[in-house]
C-alpha cells in the first residue's frame, strides 16, 4: 500500500509531533521514509536575494551555513526517529514556496502518503490549518495525514 512516505518539515515542534505517526504507519509497510525541508524563499526570515536562491537551487546550500545547519536539523529529527524504528530514511532539501515544491516532490519520486503537522512554526492555533498544509491538501490528490497539533487533546475546543 505505501513504499514511499514523505513527511515535510520545517523543524516544528508539530511538524516532530507528525514524525511518530509517520513512523508509525512506516513500519507497518516496511516504507521508505522521507523527510523533506523546503527552504522558504520568500520567507522574510531568510532575506534571500535572487542570486543566492539560485545558488541553493544549483545545490550550492554550503554556502549559507546557517539554512543548511536549520534544514539539517529539521530533517536529521525525522531521519533518527526513524532509524531508531530500522526504518530506509532519506533526508532532502529543496528551496522555493513549501507547497509548491512538496507537491513537485511527491510527483516526483513516487510517494504514495504525505503525513505533515496541521500546523508549523507560526502555529497560529485560532486557524484550522495552516496555509502549507491547506495548499497541499487543495493541490495533491494523494492521502495527506494531517496530525494536529492539539494531539490527544480531542474535543478540547468544540
Ligand atoms: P503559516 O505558515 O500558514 O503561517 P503555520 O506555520 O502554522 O502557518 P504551515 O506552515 O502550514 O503552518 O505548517 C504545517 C505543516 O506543513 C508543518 O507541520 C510541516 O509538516 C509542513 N511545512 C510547513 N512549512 C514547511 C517547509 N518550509 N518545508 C517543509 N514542510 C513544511
Ligand atoms: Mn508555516
Amino acid at each position: 500500500m505505501y513504499e514511499h512516505i514523505l513527511i515535510p518539515t520545517d523543524g516544528s515542534k508539530t511538524a516532530e509531533y507528525a514524525v511518530e505517526q509517520a513512523v508509525d504507519v512506516a513500519s507497518k509497510y516496511d516504507a521508505t521514509v522521507h523527510a523533506l525541508y523546503v527552504i522558504d524563499v520568500d520567507a522574510t526570515s531568510y532575506a534571500l536575494g535572487a542570486e543566492q536562491v539560485d545558488r541553493i537551487r544549483q545545490g550550492h546550500l554550503d554556502e549559507m551555513p546557517e539554512i543548511r545547519a536549520e534544514a539539517d536539523e529539521a530533517t536529521g529529527y525525522v531521519a533518527d526517529v526513524a532509524a531508531e524504528h530500522g526504518l530506509p530514511v532519506r533526508e532532502h532539501v529543496t528551496a522555493g514556496e513549501p507547497a509548491r515544491a512538496i507537491r513537485k516532490f511527491v510527483e516526483e519520486n513516487d510517494i504514495d502518503l504525505v503525513v505533515m503537522g496541521s500546523h508549523g512554526r507560526s502555529g497560529l492555533s485560532r486557524v484550522i490549518l495552516g496555509s502549507v498544509t491547506e495548499k497541499v491538501l487543495r493541490r495533491t490528490r494523494l492521502p495527506v495525514l494531517v496530525v494536529d497539533v492539539h494531539g490527544g487533546d480531542q474535543g478540547a475546543e468544540a
